[in-house]
Protein backbone atom coordinates (compact mmCIF):
# COMPACT_ATOMS: atom_id res chain seq x y z
CA UNK A 1 0.00 0.00 0.00
CA UNK A 2 3.04 2.32 0.59
CA UNK A 3 4.28 1.29 -2.77
CA UNK A 4 0.95 2.45 -4.32
CA UNK A 5 1.00 5.36 -2.35
CA UNK A 6 4.54 6.41 -3.15
CA UNK A 7 4.42 5.26 -6.90
CA UNK A 8 0.98 7.78 -7.04
CA UNK A 9 2.67 10.81 -5.93
CA UNK A 10 5.79 10.41 -8.27
CA UNK A 11 3.23 10.10 -10.93
CA UNK A 12 1.22 13.41 -10.10
CA UNK A 13 4.82 15.06 -9.29
CA UNK A 14 5.83 13.55 -12.78
CA UNK A 15 2.48 15.19 -14.57
CA UNK A 16 3.67 18.60 -12.86
CA UNK A 17 7.34 18.28 -14.20
CA UNK A 18 9.55 17.36 -11.52
CA UNK A 19 12.09 14.61 -11.85
CA UNK A 20 13.24 12.06 -10.00
CA UNK A 21 16.56 11.92 -8.68
CA UNK A 22 18.87 9.14 -6.83
CA UNK A 23 20.15 11.62 -5.02
CA UNK A 24 18.94 13.37 -1.79
CA UNK A 25 21.71 15.95 -1.74
CA UNK A 26 20.43 17.41 -5.20
CA UNK A 27 16.55 17.25 -4.08
CA UNK A 28 14.40 20.44 -4.05
CA UNK A 29 11.94 18.16 -2.66
CA UNK A 30 12.85 14.97 -0.53
CA UNK A 31 9.41 12.54 0.34
CA UNK A 32 9.81 9.81 2.45
CA UNK A 33 6.98 7.96 2.61
CA UNK A 34 7.19 5.58 6.40
CA UNK A 35 5.44 2.36 7.35
CA UNK A 36 5.22 1.84 10.96
CA UNK A 37 4.12 -1.82 11.20
CA UNK A 38 7.03 -2.94 13.00
CA UNK A 39 9.28 -1.67 15.93
CA UNK A 40 11.96 -2.21 12.98
CA UNK A 41 10.42 -0.09 10.62
CA UNK A 42 9.90 2.62 12.47
CA UNK A 43 13.19 2.68 13.99
CA UNK A 44 14.40 2.99 10.10
CA UNK A 45 11.92 5.66 8.99
CA UNK A 46 13.17 7.91 12.29
CA UNK A 47 16.85 7.12 10.92
CA UNK A 48 16.07 8.14 7.45
CA UNK A 49 14.93 11.45 8.39
CA UNK A 50 17.37 12.03 11.16
CA UNK A 51 19.73 11.73 8.27
CA UNK A 52 17.25 14.37 6.35
CA UNK A 53 17.65 16.40 8.88
CA UNK A 54 21.41 16.83 9.09
CA UNK A 55 21.15 16.78 5.08
CA UNK A 56 19.17 19.84 5.29
CA UNK A 57 21.15 21.90 8.11
CA UNK A 58 23.58 22.01 5.11
CA UNK A 59 21.09 23.10 2.78
CA UNK A 60 17.90 24.75 4.30
CA UNK A 61 16.68 25.36 0.53
CA UNK A 62 15.84 21.54 0.83
CA UNK A 63 12.17 20.76 1.69
CA UNK A 64 11.15 17.88 3.28
CA UNK A 65 7.53 15.87 3.34
CA UNK A 66 7.04 12.95 5.75
CA UNK A 67 4.44 10.65 4.68
CA UNK A 68 2.32 7.78 5.71
CA UNK A 69 1.85 5.86 9.23
CA UNK A 70 4.28 7.31 10.82
CA UNK A 71 1.91 10.84 10.67
CA UNK A 72 -1.04 8.75 10.17
CA UNK A 73 -5.06 10.12 9.36
CA UNK A 74 -5.15 12.05 12.64
CA UNK A 75 -1.80 13.68 12.84
CA UNK A 76 -0.72 13.62 16.43
CA UNK A 77 -0.29 17.50 17.00
CA UNK A 78 3.12 17.07 18.44
CA UNK A 79 4.42 16.20 15.13
CA UNK A 80 5.60 19.50 14.03
CA UNK A 81 7.58 19.74 17.31
CA UNK A 82 8.90 16.57 17.19
CA UNK A 83 9.97 16.76 13.59
CA UNK A 84 10.36 20.91 12.98
CA UNK A 85 12.93 20.39 9.86
CA UNK A 86 9.48 18.59 8.21
CA UNK A 87 7.63 20.81 6.02
CA UNK A 88 4.61 19.35 4.83
CA UNK A 89 2.95 16.09 6.41
CA UNK A 90 1.20 13.61 4.79
CA UNK A 91 -1.55 11.06 6.08
CA UNK A 92 -1.46 7.42 4.17
CA UNK A 93 -2.83 7.86 0.30
CA UNK A 94 -3.56 11.39 0.57
CA UNK A 95 -1.05 13.75 -0.91
CA UNK A 96 -3.57 16.63 -1.28
CA UNK A 97 -1.36 19.00 1.18
CA UNK A 98 1.73 18.80 -0.88
CA UNK A 99 0.05 18.82 -4.14
CA UNK A 100 -2.00 22.08 -3.25
CA UNK A 101 1.24 23.50 -1.79
CA UNK A 102 3.77 22.58 -4.55
CA UNK A 103 0.69 24.07 -7.12
CA UNK A 104 0.25 27.29 -5.19
CA UNK A 105 4.27 28.06 -5.21
CA UNK A 106 3.96 27.85 -8.83
CA UNK A 107 1.57 29.52 -9.70
CA UNK A 108 3.64 32.25 -7.82
CA UNK A 109 6.60 31.63 -9.71
CA UNK A 110 7.24 33.04 -13.27
CA UNK A 111 7.11 30.42 -15.62
CA UNK A 112 10.26 31.57 -17.76
CA UNK A 113 12.61 29.22 -18.94
CA UNK A 114 15.32 29.93 -16.19
CA UNK A 115 12.97 28.97 -13.44
CA UNK A 116 11.43 25.66 -15.03
CA UNK A 117 14.88 24.06 -16.03
CA UNK A 118 16.47 24.99 -12.33
CA UNK A 119 13.40 23.94 -9.87
CA UNK A 120 11.20 21.35 -12.26
CA UNK A 121 12.67 20.78 -15.39
CA UNK A 122 10.18 18.64 -17.38
CA UNK A 123 10.67 14.81 -16.67
CA UNK A 124 11.13 12.76 -19.78
CA UNK A 125 8.32 10.49 -19.58
CA UNK A 126 8.55 8.29 -16.90
CA UNK A 127 9.13 4.36 -18.04
CA UNK A 128 6.14 2.71 -18.50
CA UNK A 129 5.52 0.55 -15.43
CA UNK A 130 4.13 -3.01 -16.71
CA UNK A 131 2.61 -3.94 -13.15
CA UNK A 132 0.74 -1.15 -11.28
CA UNK A 133 -1.12 -0.78 -7.79
CA UNK A 134 -4.37 0.41 -7.00
CA UNK A 135 -5.87 0.54 -3.61
CA UNK A 136 -9.49 -1.03 -3.41
CA UNK A 137 -9.54 -0.72 -0.10
CA UNK A 138 -8.03 1.95 1.87
CA UNK A 139 -7.54 1.82 5.86
CA UNK A 140 -8.91 -1.31 8.17
CA UNK A 141 -11.53 -1.85 10.78
CA UNK A 142 -10.71 -5.36 12.09
CA UNK A 143 -7.98 -4.41 15.07
CA UNK A 144 -6.96 -7.23 15.23
CA UNK A 145 -4.81 -6.91 19.08
CA UNK A 146 -1.10 -6.69 17.68
CA UNK A 147 -1.99 -4.12 15.02
CA UNK A 148 -1.42 -0.29 14.42
CA UNK A 149 -2.68 -0.29 10.97
CA UNK A 150 -6.36 0.43 11.84
CA UNK A 151 -5.30 3.46 14.12
CA UNK A 152 -2.85 4.91 11.36
CA UNK A 153 -4.30 4.58 8.20
CA UNK A 154 -8.04 4.82 9.54
CA UNK A 155 -11.14 3.06 9.35
CA UNK A 156 -11.99 0.74 6.65
CA UNK A 157 -13.77 2.37 3.01
CA UNK A 158 -14.14 0.92 -0.29
CA UNK A 159 -13.45 3.34 -3.38
CA UNK A 160 -15.41 3.35 -5.52
CA UNK A 161 -16.03 0.79 -8.24
CA UNK A 162 -15.81 3.38 -11.03
CA UNK A 163 -12.31 5.22 -9.37
CA UNK A 164 -11.26 2.00 -9.40
CA UNK A 165 -11.88 1.15 -12.98
CA UNK A 166 -10.94 4.44 -14.27
CA UNK A 167 -7.35 4.02 -12.65
CA UNK A 168 -7.06 0.84 -14.38
CA UNK A 169 -8.02 2.18 -17.49
CA UNK A 170 -5.45 4.96 -17.16
CA UNK A 171 -2.72 2.19 -16.33
CA UNK A 172 -3.26 0.32 -19.05
CA UNK A 173 -3.22 3.15 -21.66
CA UNK A 174 -0.07 3.93 -19.80
CA UNK A 175 1.22 0.53 -20.98
CA UNK A 176 0.48 -1.39 -18.00
CA UNK A 177 0.24 -5.09 -18.21
CA UNK A 178 -0.52 -6.64 -14.65
CA UNK A 179 -2.58 -5.25 -11.55
CA UNK A 180 -1.97 -5.24 -8.17
CA UNK A 181 -5.87 -4.33 -5.94
CA UNK A 182 -4.94 -3.94 -2.31
CA UNK A 183 -6.94 -3.94 0.65
CA UNK A 184 -5.48 -4.76 4.29
CA UNK A 185 -8.67 -7.17 3.88
CA UNK A 186 -9.37 -6.90 0.14
CA UNK A 187 -12.15 -9.46 0.51
CA UNK A 188 -14.23 -7.05 1.80
CA UNK A 189 -14.81 -4.61 -0.72
CA UNK A 190 -17.82 -3.22 -1.30
CA UNK A 191 -18.88 -4.34 1.96
CA UNK A 192 -19.33 -0.85 3.01
CA UNK A 193 -20.85 0.38 -0.35
CA UNK A 194 -24.23 -1.49 -0.90
CA UNK A 195 -24.87 -1.89 -4.64
CA UNK A 196 -21.38 -1.55 -5.89
CA UNK A 197 -21.15 -5.09 -5.65
CA UNK A 198 -18.48 -7.35 -4.22
CA UNK A 199 -14.24 -7.96 -5.14
CA UNK A 200 -15.78 -10.98 -7.27
CA UNK A 201 -17.33 -8.58 -9.68
CA UNK A 202 -14.57 -6.05 -9.46
CA UNK A 203 -12.37 -8.86 -10.72
CA UNK A 204 -13.90 -9.28 -13.34
CA UNK A 205 -14.38 -5.90 -14.37
CA UNK A 206 -10.65 -5.49 -14.15
CA UNK A 207 -10.26 -8.16 -16.09
CA UNK A 208 -12.16 -6.80 -19.12
CA UNK A 209 -9.87 -3.76 -19.52
CA UNK A 210 -8.18 -4.49 -22.91
CA UNK A 211 -4.33 -4.17 -22.29
CA UNK A 212 -4.79 -6.08 -19.17
CA UNK A 213 -3.31 -9.43 -18.92
CA UNK A 214 -2.73 -10.22 -14.97
CA UNK A 215 -4.62 -9.42 -11.87
CA UNK A 216 -3.90 -9.51 -8.52
CA UNK A 217 -5.14 -8.79 -5.31
CA UNK A 218 -4.16 -8.81 -1.94
CA UNK A 219 -4.32 -9.36 1.14
CA UNK A 220 -7.07 -11.90 2.29
CA UNK A 221 -8.47 -12.67 5.44
CA UNK A 222 -9.96 -16.11 5.97
CA UNK A 223 -13.15 -15.06 7.17
CA UNK A 224 -14.13 -13.04 4.67
CA UNK A 225 -12.42 -15.11 1.52
CA UNK A 226 -15.37 -16.87 0.18
CA UNK A 227 -16.57 -19.39 -2.70
CA UNK A 228 -17.33 -15.88 -5.09
CA UNK A 229 -13.68 -14.40 -5.16
CA UNK A 230 -12.19 -17.71 -5.57
CA UNK A 231 -14.31 -18.89 -8.45
CA UNK A 232 -13.39 -15.80 -10.25
CA UNK A 233 -10.15 -17.01 -9.83
CA UNK A 234 -10.64 -20.30 -11.03
CA UNK A 235 -12.55 -19.17 -14.02
CA UNK A 236 -10.81 -16.00 -15.34
CA UNK A 237 -7.74 -16.91 -16.72
CA UNK A 238 -6.14 -13.43 -15.84
CA UNK A 239 -6.70 -13.65 -12.37
CA UNK A 240 -3.34 -14.34 -11.24
CA UNK A 241 -3.80 -17.92 -9.02
CA UNK A 242 -2.40 -16.87 -6.34
CA UNK A 243 -3.78 -16.12 -1.98
CA UNK A 244 -2.35 -14.06 0.36
CA UNK A 245 -3.95 -15.46 3.31
CA UNK A 246 -2.06 -14.89 6.47
CA UNK A 247 -2.57 -17.22 9.50
CA UNK A 248 -0.35 -15.47 12.15
CA UNK A 249 -0.22 -18.05 14.68
CA UNK A 250 -1.18 -22.03 14.42
CA UNK A 251 -2.80 -21.81 17.67
CA UNK A 252 -6.00 -21.19 18.69
CA UNK A 253 -5.56 -19.49 21.91
CA UNK A 254 -3.21 -17.54 20.44
CA UNK A 255 -5.17 -16.76 17.10
CA UNK A 256 -8.19 -15.74 20.27
CA UNK A 257 -5.57 -13.34 21.78
CA UNK A 258 -4.75 -12.32 18.59
CA UNK A 259 -8.46 -11.45 17.85
CA UNK A 260 -7.73 -12.59 14.44
CA UNK A 261 -11.69 -14.11 14.25
CA UNK A 262 -11.12 -17.35 12.71
CA UNK A 263 -9.62 -21.09 14.16
CA UNK A 264 -6.82 -23.34 13.07
CA UNK A 265 -9.75 -25.73 11.19
CA UNK A 266 -11.28 -22.95 9.53
CA UNK A 267 -8.25 -21.70 8.25
CA UNK A 268 -6.99 -24.88 7.44
CA UNK A 269 -10.70 -25.77 5.66
CA UNK A 270 -10.49 -22.46 3.58
CA UNK A 271 -6.99 -23.88 2.18
CA UNK A 272 -8.46 -26.88 0.97
CA UNK A 273 -11.54 -24.85 -0.84
CA UNK A 274 -9.12 -22.93 -2.35
CA UNK A 275 -7.17 -26.06 -4.10
CA UNK A 276 -10.40 -27.93 -4.16
CA UNK A 277 -11.26 -24.83 -7.06
CA UNK A 278 -7.66 -23.64 -8.03
CA UNK A 279 -5.52 -26.85 -8.03
CA UNK A 280 -2.34 -25.01 -8.55
CA UNK A 281 -2.95 -22.00 -6.58
CA UNK A 282 0.02 -20.20 -5.09
CA UNK A 283 -1.04 -19.53 -1.63
CA UNK A 284 1.43 -17.34 0.62
CA UNK A 285 1.07 -15.90 4.68
CA UNK A 286 2.44 -14.03 7.00
CA UNK A 287 3.27 -15.41 10.52
CA UNK A 288 3.72 -13.74 13.67
CA UNK A 289 5.92 -15.57 16.27
CA UNK A 290 6.81 -14.61 19.87
CA UNK A 291 3.47 -12.94 20.33
CA UNK A 292 2.56 -12.15 24.31
CA UNK A 293 2.20 -15.90 26.33
CA UNK A 294 3.22 -17.49 23.29
CA UNK A 295 4.02 -20.77 24.21
CA UNK A 296 6.35 -23.84 22.89
CA UNK A 297 3.84 -26.14 22.58
CA UNK A 298 1.51 -23.16 21.24
CA UNK A 299 4.50 -22.44 18.84
CA UNK A 300 4.57 -25.92 17.40
CA UNK A 301 1.13 -26.00 16.35
CA UNK A 302 2.05 -23.11 13.72
CA UNK A 303 5.27 -25.33 12.57
CA UNK A 304 2.72 -28.01 12.14
CA UNK A 305 0.84 -25.84 9.90
CA UNK A 306 3.70 -24.04 7.81
CA UNK A 307 5.20 -28.17 7.03
CA UNK A 308 1.87 -29.62 6.28
CA UNK A 309 -0.04 -26.36 4.67
CA UNK A 310 3.04 -26.50 1.89
CA UNK A 311 3.12 -22.56 1.45
CA UNK A 312 4.30 -20.83 -1.89
CA UNK A 313 5.77 -17.79 0.75
CA UNK A 314 5.68 -17.12 4.21
CA UNK A 315 6.82 -13.76 5.23
CA UNK A 316 7.71 -14.08 9.08
CA UNK A 317 7.37 -11.09 11.78
CA UNK A 318 8.97 -11.28 15.35
CA UNK A 319 6.15 -9.54 17.35
CA UNK A 320 6.87 -6.14 18.70
CA UNK A 321 4.40 -3.94 20.69
CA UNK A 322 2.83 -0.95 18.74
CA UNK A 323 1.53 1.87 20.32
CA UNK A 324 -1.95 2.02 20.53
CA UNK A 325 -2.93 -1.78 20.16
CA UNK A 326 -4.93 -3.66 22.75
CA UNK A 327 -2.01 -5.88 23.15
CA UNK A 328 0.36 -3.48 23.46
CA UNK A 329 -1.67 -1.34 26.54
CA UNK A 330 -2.94 -5.19 27.90
CA UNK A 331 -0.35 -8.07 26.88
CA UNK A 332 2.99 -8.33 28.50
CA UNK A 333 5.12 -8.73 25.54
CA UNK A 334 6.87 -12.24 27.42
CA UNK A 335 8.89 -13.83 24.84
CA UNK A 336 12.54 -13.05 25.34
CA UNK A 337 13.74 -11.48 22.11
CA UNK A 338 16.55 -14.39 21.77
CA UNK A 339 13.36 -16.96 22.02
CA UNK A 340 11.46 -14.73 19.35
CA UNK A 341 14.71 -14.86 17.15
CA UNK A 342 15.27 -19.16 17.25
CA UNK A 343 11.28 -19.24 16.38
CA UNK A 344 11.76 -17.24 13.62
CA UNK A 345 14.67 -18.80 12.33
CA UNK A 346 13.01 -22.59 12.64
CA UNK A 347 10.30 -21.55 10.51
CA UNK A 348 12.16 -19.71 7.95
CA UNK A 349 14.55 -22.77 7.08
CA UNK A 350 11.62 -25.00 7.65
CA UNK A 351 9.90 -22.87 4.61
CA UNK A 352 12.82 -22.56 2.60
CA UNK A 353 13.30 -26.20 2.18
CA UNK A 354 9.63 -26.67 1.03
CA UNK A 355 10.38 -23.29 -1.27
CA UNK A 356 12.92 -25.28 -2.70
CA UNK A 357 11.22 -28.21 -2.93
CA UNK A 358 8.59 -26.47 -4.72
CA UNK A 359 10.89 -24.70 -6.88
CA UNK A 360 12.87 -27.48 -8.10
CA UNK A 361 9.52 -29.31 -9.92
CA UNK A 362 10.15 -26.16 -12.25
CA UNK A 363 13.33 -27.00 -13.82
CA UNK A 364 13.24 -28.33 -17.22
CA UNK A 365 10.03 -26.11 -17.60
CA UNK A 366 8.56 -23.13 -19.44
CA UNK A 367 6.74 -21.01 -17.98
CA UNK A 368 5.16 -17.82 -18.89
CA UNK A 369 7.33 -14.63 -16.88
CA UNK A 370 5.89 -10.76 -17.37
CA UNK A 371 9.07 -8.81 -17.67
CA UNK A 372 9.26 -5.74 -15.03
CA UNK A 373 12.81 -5.05 -14.98
CA UNK A 374 16.33 -5.64 -16.09
CA UNK A 375 19.19 -6.77 -14.04
CA UNK A 376 21.88 -4.52 -15.06
CA UNK A 377 24.55 -5.64 -12.90
CA UNK A 378 24.46 -9.27 -14.06
CA UNK A 379 22.88 -8.30 -17.34
CA UNK A 380 19.18 -10.21 -17.50
CA UNK A 381 16.13 -9.71 -17.18
CA UNK A 382 13.65 -9.95 -14.14
CA UNK A 383 10.18 -11.11 -14.11
CA UNK A 384 7.56 -13.25 -12.34
CA UNK A 385 5.34 -16.21 -12.94
CA UNK A 386 1.88 -16.28 -12.74
CA UNK A 387 1.69 -18.23 -9.37
CA UNK A 388 4.54 -15.21 -8.31
CA UNK A 389 7.70 -17.02 -8.81
CA UNK A 390 10.83 -14.51 -9.10
CA UNK A 391 12.67 -14.92 -12.31
CA UNK A 392 16.13 -13.90 -13.72
CA UNK A 393 16.72 -14.98 -17.43
CA UNK A 394 18.68 -14.21 -20.58
CA UNK A 395 17.11 -12.65 -23.72
CA UNK A 396 18.19 -10.39 -26.53
CA UNK A 397 14.25 -9.18 -27.49
CA UNK A 398 12.74 -8.79 -24.25
CA UNK A 399 11.57 -5.90 -23.03
CA UNK A 400 9.25 -4.55 -19.82
CA UNK A 401 5.80 -5.40 -20.32
CA UNK A 402 6.37 -9.12 -22.41
CA UNK A 403 4.99 -12.08 -21.71
CA UNK A 404 7.95 -14.49 -22.32
CA UNK A 405 8.03 -17.91 -22.17
CA UNK A 406 11.17 -19.03 -20.30
CA UNK A 407 12.86 -22.06 -19.98
CA UNK A 408 13.91 -22.55 -15.95
CA UNK A 409 17.49 -24.54 -15.78
CA UNK A 410 18.32 -23.75 -12.23
CA UNK A 411 16.10 -23.42 -9.33
CA UNK A 412 16.72 -21.79 -5.38
CA UNK A 413 13.90 -21.33 -2.81
CA UNK A 414 13.61 -17.72 -3.79
CA UNK A 415 14.48 -17.46 -7.46
CA UNK A 416 14.31 -19.63 -10.87
CA UNK A 417 17.06 -18.92 -13.74
CA UNK A 418 16.51 -19.26 -17.23
CA UNK A 419 16.68 -18.13 -20.69
CA UNK A 420 13.98 -17.40 -23.34
CA UNK A 421 12.43 -20.83 -24.16
CA UNK A 422 12.29 -19.45 -28.17
CA UNK A 423 15.76 -18.26 -28.36
CA UNK A 424 17.00 -21.50 -27.06
CA UNK A 425 14.87 -23.58 -29.17
CA UNK A 426 16.16 -21.82 -32.13
CA UNK A 427 20.19 -22.83 -30.46
CA UNK A 428 19.49 -25.77 -30.56
CA UNK A 429 17.56 -26.32 -33.86
CA UNK A 430 14.56 -28.37 -32.48
CA UNK A 431 11.78 -28.96 -30.04
CA UNK A 432 12.33 -28.66 -26.45
CA UNK A 433 11.49 -31.52 -24.28
CA UNK A 434 9.45 -29.76 -22.40
CA UNK A 435 7.97 -28.41 -25.42
CA UNK A 436 7.92 -32.42 -27.08
N1 LIG B 1 -3.91 -6.50 6.60
C1 LIG B 1 -2.59 -6.95 6.27
C2 LIG B 1 -1.66 -6.41 7.29
C3 LIG B 1 -0.44 -5.96 6.72
S1 LIG B 1 0.75 -5.77 7.95
C4 LIG B 1 -2.54 -8.42 6.39
O1 LIG B 1 -3.41 -9.01 7.03
O2 LIG B 1 -1.59 -9.00 5.86
C5 LIG B 1 1.78 -7.08 7.44
C6 LIG B 1 2.12 -8.08 8.48
O3 LIG B 1 2.87 -7.46 9.50
C7 LIG B 1 0.95 -8.69 9.20
O4 LIG B 1 0.33 -9.68 8.48
C8 LIG B 1 1.65 -9.25 10.44
O5 LIG B 1 2.14 -10.55 10.20
C9 LIG B 1 2.80 -8.29 10.63
N2 LIG B 1 2.57 -7.48 11.83
C10 LIG B 1 1.57 -6.62 12.07
N3 LIG B 1 1.68 -6.10 13.32
C11 LIG B 1 2.79 -6.63 13.87
C12 LIG B 1 3.43 -6.49 15.14
N4 LIG B 1 2.94 -5.71 16.09
N5 LIG B 1 4.57 -7.19 15.35
C13 LIG B 1 5.08 -8.00 14.39
N6 LIG B 1 4.50 -8.18 13.19
C14 LIG B 1 3.37 -7.51 12.92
Amino acid sequence: MNEADSRALAASLELRGYQATDNPAEADWVILNTCVVRHSAEQRALSRLQTLAELKKRRPAMRIALMGCLVGVRPSPDLARRFPFVDVFLPPSDTTRLLQRLDLERGAFDPTEENTSTCHRMASTPPPAPVVYIPAVLGCSHACTYCIIPYRRGAERSRPRADILRDVRAAAERDAREVMLLGQIVDRYGADRPGEGDLADLLRDTAQTPGIVRIRFLTSHPSYLNDRIIRAVAESPKICPVFELPIQAGNNEVLAAMRRGYTREAYLAMLDRIRSLVPHAAIHTDIIVGFPGETEAQFQDTVEIVRRAAFAKVHLAMYSPRPQTYAARHLPDDVPPEEKKRRHRLLEELQKDIQARRNAALKGQCVDVLVDGRDEKRGRWQGRTVDDRLVFFTSSRARPGDLISVRIEWTGPFTLIGADAVETEKQSGGLSPAAL
